[in-house]
């Protein structure tokens, strides 16, 4: 009963958005990495955006004005990670908070002699437990194809990761997947990582991975969509793992793409 209301409301809020078919195909051709979506793929992340748009409250700081232009780019970089999974994967937390630029948060950590510190590094995006996602707008813009950094692809897999308390690297995995498996992949991945980073190695791989096994999630989820044949070649088991949790495959998109 619940389910069935559920997907009637849905259904009605799809059916009375006004989403400009010009301005969502303008909003594609600015993200290479989606190109390749199949027809139905393409309709199922459009009706995914509607819904985010209006569950979601996407506004400016700093006096930065939301367009609409804005506000479909956010939405569309957003909603590829749900594409296979539901809106309800980001339920619980309303607004998404745009700077024009990095931004330094107010963060204060006590370090292990008791002593307080402000962190004043600037950020490009940050994802709260159960609070906002905050951007940097300069870092939404779409970069060029492939470099595997994606601010709004991070954010969001952060709060993907967050469903289950704080982020740790650890989505809640869906049935049938093995959180052994899981573990035992990223574990050994992460570790390689790491050696790879403090040996100085250029990695294609942006290497704030090796910060912790939450933001090694979040930037192989950005690489997962960017650059998957990267992502594949390094660490196949993870790619493996994010395939099966994000409930899709963008290496095979983009070569029936090149096709
Ligand atoms: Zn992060």
């Amino acid at each position: 009963m619940f389910q069935a209301f559920r997907r009637w409301r849905r259904r009605r809020i799809i059916e009375r958005a006004a989403l400009d078919p010009a301005l969502w195909q303008a909003t594609l051709a600015q993200l290479p990495f989606l190109a390749g979506l199949s027809a139905e793929d393409d309709e199922r992340l459009r009706q995914t955006v509607i819904l985010f748009l209006h569950t979601k409250s996407i506004h400016g700081a700093a006096g930065l004005e939301i367009e609409p232009a804005m506000q479909l780019l956010i939405a569309a970089q957003a909603c590829i990670l749900i594409l296979n999974l539901d809106i309800d994967y980001y339920a619980g937390w309303v607004e998404v908070i745009v700077y024009p630029d990095e931004f330094v948060p107010k963060a204060e950590y006590v370090d292990e002699d008791g002593v307080v510190h402000t962190d004043l590094a600037p950020r490009a995006g940050e994802a709260w437990l159960q609070g906002p996602v905050i951007l940097s707008w300069a870092d939404v813009a779409p970069r060029a194809d492939g470099d595997g950094v994606n601010v709004v692809i991070h954010e969001f897999a952060h709060k993907l990761d967050m469903l289950n308390g704080d982020a740790n690297g650890f989505p809640p995995l869906h049935a049938g997947m093995s959180r052994r498996d899981w573990t035992a992949a990223f574990e050994s991945a992460y570790a390689d990582f790491c050696r790879r980073v403090d040996a100085d190695e250029e990695t294609a791989i942006d290497p704030y991975a090796a910060e912790s096994p939450a933001e090694f999630f979040a930037v192989m989820s950005e690489a997962f969509f960017e650059m998957p044949a990267t992502v594949r070649a390094d660490y196949r088991v993870v790619y493996d793992q994010l395939a099966r949790f994000y409930q899709q495959d963008p290496l095979q998109r983009r070569s029936a793409q090149v096709q």
